[in-house]
């Protein structure tokens, strides 16, 4: 069985306790390849090469790491096609999905910031007769970055590549249940050009290496994506150590239509919105608020297409849903539905897991769900359940749309399905998140600041928000 090394000084190696665990195919339930279990002596490895790379990477002009970082990204987009079944097989999302977003995402995140770094620049501050101040932006020196499962390439290169352009060294983890395509990265960083050690990526469990990454005095920034719950151990865990910390973490999105949307844009689009990537996106809308004078026709029209959504193995091209990441994800998102009954839902249509026909019959499936009849503020329309289950909800007004879209914890994403322009505009304003969509959904500029609010994170990705994050600001002053 193939064993995952992790790639350390431009090397491929075991991990120093030469203990490995089982990597799972979400599609199959089979193990298929061994992750290595690795450790703090590990990441003490990777932070000596970083160590040793940052003065070489550092002071590189900001046109020769562009045009490594250029390579990077031209590196995967000529074995596009492995990483598209890598990332399908890893993950159990259809690979038309992994060949249309993820793995281009991922090659457009290197390409941008690759860019990027090239006009970035620094402000300066005159005084009337009296000086003038500039600011430098120096790279912060070893960083850590750490990502979730859910889009795994993706979101790796949506750090590392800012991380990267700025002229920092990096000490990565993606996470363990997805680490397949990370691997495959290091040898085409190495093909690129990099240098040894710029980039280190280790695999393994969160509370372990994750943990030792945080952990470590001379890895001076983190810049994590993942739940809420880790999150807050992050930032207990990083704060006395005055570290600099991105959290991305998770959300319960709202979707508010009102009855003077373009109804068929928006009913495609909410029935992406809600089940793409088996609802495992942190932007996916999981609570529906329809206007009370459209409810019962968005319900018969929404119900209808979701319940012809196809739920099949990640290599079937009709497949609009494959397989939830882990059993364990599996188990918990059906025991939300369970919950939902138990608060007074009615499910419409799925609630259940797919069996399909062998060899895919241990494989993670859930048909797509949706339940109506909950109050806005039970436990099911509270919780982040990040699977394929959503809830419908009439509103009468307004207000009481934005009064239940703000109610959780959360603030990442909201979206607005209306054609009157002004309605439009006060409603974004008052959205509690840090993204609104309206009449659309997950379009994505990477110049535009990506992040959440209240329990959905701290900081800002994306553009200069990333390139600011991953540089430390240094004021000078020069008296006329
Ligand atoms: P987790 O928080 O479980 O894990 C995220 C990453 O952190 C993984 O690499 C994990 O490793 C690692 N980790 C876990 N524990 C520790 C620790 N103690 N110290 C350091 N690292 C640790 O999230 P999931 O992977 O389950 O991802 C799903 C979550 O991510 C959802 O809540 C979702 O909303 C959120 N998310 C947020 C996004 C955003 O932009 N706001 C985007 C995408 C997802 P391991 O996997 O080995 O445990």
């Amino acid at each position: 069985m193939e064993k995952l090394q992790n790639f350390i000084d431009g090397k491929y190696v075991a991990p120093i306790s030469n203990a490995y665990f089982d990597n799972v195919e979400p599609a199959t339930g089979q193990v298929y390849s061994l992750i290595p279990d690795s450790d703090s002596e590990d990441v003490e490895l990777a932070v000596a090469a970083a160590e040793k790379a940052f003065p070489i990477w550092s002071k590189m002009s900001v046109e020769e790491r562009s045009a490594i970082l250029v390579r990077l990204s031209e590196g995967i987009e000529k074995r596009m096609d492995e990483f598209v079944q890598a990332e399908s097989k890893d993950n159990g999302k259809p690979l038309s999905l992994a060949g249309h977003v993820d793995i281009p995402r991922a090659i457009s995140n290197f390409h941008f910031f690759a860019t990027a770094i090239i006009h970035f620049s620094s402000e300066s501050h005159y005084m009337e007769g009296v000086g003038v101040n500039y600011t430098l932006r120096k790279p912060i020196g070893i960083v850590g970055c750490i990502s979730p499962w859910n889009l795994p390439l993706y979101l790796f290169s949506w750090k590392i590549a800012p991380a990267l352009a700025a002229g920092n060294c990096v000490v990565a983890k993606p996470s363990e249940v997805t680490p397949y395509t990370a691997y495959l990265l290091g040898q085409i960083a190495k093909e690129a050009g990099m240098p040894d050690g710029v980039l280190n990526i280790l695999h393994g469990f969160g509370h372990k290496v994750g943990d030792a990454i945080v952990k470590h005095k001379k890895i001076k920034a983190i810049s994590f994506t993942g739940g809420t719950k880790t999150g807050e151990y992050l930032a207990r865990t990083a704060a006395p150590m005055f570290k600099k910390l991105s959290l991305e973490l998770g959300g319960k999105n709202p979707v508010i239509i009102f009855a003077d949307c373009d109804f068929d844009d928006m009913l495609s689009t909410t029935i992406r919105s809600s089940f793409a990537n088996q609802g495992q996106i942190c932007l996916c809308g999981s609570r529906i608020f329809i206007e009370r004078s459209i409810y019962d026709k968005f319900k018969e029209a929404f119900v209808a297409k979701v319940a012809k959504s196809v739920v099949s193995n990640p290599t079937d091209p009709k497949a609009n849903l494959g397989a939830l990441v882990s059993k364990a994800h599996m188990e918990k998102v059906l025991s939300y539905v369970d919950l939902a009954k138990e608060e007074g839902g009615t499910v419409l249509t799925g609630g259940e897991r797919v069996i399909l026909d062998a060899p895919y019959n241990e494989g993670f499936y859930v048909r797509p769900t949706v339940i109506e009849g909950l109050a806005y503020d039970c436990r099911t329309n509270q919780e982040e359940i990040f699977g394929p289950v959503v809830t419908i909800t009439p509103f009468d007004t307004e207000e009481e749309a934005l009064m239940m879209a703000n109610s959780t914890e959360y603030g990442l994403q909201t979206t607005l399905w209306t054609s009157d322009l002004k309605r439009a505009h006060r409603v974004a304003d008052q959205a509690q998140s840090g993204i609104v969509w309206i009449n659309s959904w997950m379009v994505r500029d990477l110049r535009t600041p990506f992040g959440g609010v209240k329990a959905s994170g701290v900081g800002r990705e994306g553009g200069l928000e990333a390139l600011r994050f991953f540089t430390e600001p240094k004021n000078v002053f020069v008296k006329y």
